[in-house]
């Protein structure tokens, strides 16, 4: 009786697999056709400097509107993308369309875009990168590229060598979701960032938890020493900000700041910002 149990178990774990390969298969055949289906759109979240309380650029986020399901998160198509090859053509759609967007706005604010490392390893990507400027006119010192460090680890030599090239464009690079990866260190020693991003985790965490809070501690300080600017993600409270602010963070981003929006929203969304912001600040400040 236990051994039939046990089987039937495993029959239900097979069958269970079988089924989410192939609804992973199904999405992957759904998603090629996206791009030419204009199922793909981005979002554009503010990210602000905390001294002056004013808005330092914008995170291109990638959003695919299914025809049957609806929104799919990013942090479920895009592993789905990147197994099938598809984040080449879909990164350089994204980067292509950030660029384009960034060009309409009256200020130079910068524009974020993260890169998969299956992009970061592409031997043509510094190509793509200059391609995607000259096209668009963008001045490369607007654009800063967004690379985790698993990006890094998964082809060190190469991911290096790309990143110097991009950098010699005169693209900024970001170190994204910092502190969740396994050589943060070895990474950060490997190559000159020009901004350290905390992962939104610990900022969400630290409410709860004394470590949290040590650990953001511990990066803006590396960031000091480093002289690396942080950005501190996912700030949701004005105790959040306040505490960014009394521990001496560059920048920061997260729902309490900006949702991300709309591209045509965004001078509307800039002005409200700007708004909400002075009150926000100076409260932050003085609490
Ligand atoms: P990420 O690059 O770390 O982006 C930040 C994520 O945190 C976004 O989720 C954003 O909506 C969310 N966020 C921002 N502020 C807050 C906050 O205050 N609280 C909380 N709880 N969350 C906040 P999103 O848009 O779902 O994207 C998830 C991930 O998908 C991104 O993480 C990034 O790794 C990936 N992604 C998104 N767009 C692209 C893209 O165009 N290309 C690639 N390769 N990856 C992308
Ligand atoms: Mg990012
Ligand atoms: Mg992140
Ligand atoms: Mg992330």
């Amino acid at each position: 009786r236990a051994k039939g149990q046990l089987g039937e178990s495993l029959c239900f774990y097979e069958s269970s697999m079988d089924e989410s390969a192939r609804a992973r298969r199904k999405l992957a055949n759904d998603l090629r056709q996206a791009i030419d289906r204009h199922e793909l759109s981005l979002l554009y979240q503010p990210q602000c400097y905390l001294e002056s309380g004013a808005l330092s650029g914008y995170e291109a986020l990638l959003r695919w509107h299914h025809p049957l399901r609806g929104s799919v998160p990013p942090d479920e198509f895009i592993p789905i993308a990147e197994e099938a090859g598809l984040i080449i053509p879909i990164g350089e759609w994204v980067l292509r369309e950030a660029c384009r967007e960034a060009m309409h706005w009256q200020d130079d604010y910068r524009i974020a875009v993260n890169l998969s490392a299956i992009q970061l390893v592409q031997p043509d990507i510094a190509s793509t990168v200059t391609r995607v400027l000259l096209e668009t006119g963008l001045p490369a010192r607007r654009l800063e590229l967004e690379i985790t460090e698993t990006a890094i680890i998964a082809d060190k030599a190469r991911a290096l060598r790309n990143l110097r090239q991009i950098k010699a464009l005169g693209v900024g690079i970001a170190m994204d979701d910092f502190g969740t990866g396994y050589s943060s260190l070895d990474t950060l020693h490997s190559f000159p960032f020009d901004k350290i991003k905390i992962d939104k985790s610990f900022l969400l965490q630290s409410d709860k938890s004394e470590q949290a809070q040590a650990i953001i501690r511990a990066v803006l300080g590396l960031g000091q020493s480093l002289k690396i600017p942080v950005l501190a993600e996912g700030v949701e409270t004005e105790e959040h900000l306040a505490m960014l602010l009394s521990e001496g963070c560059q920048e920061a981003q997260g729902y309490y700041l900006g949702r991300p929006g709309h591209a045509p929203s965004l001078l509307a969304q800039t002005l409200q910002l700007g708004a909400a912001e002075s009150a926000v600040f100076d409260s932050a400040r003085s609490a």
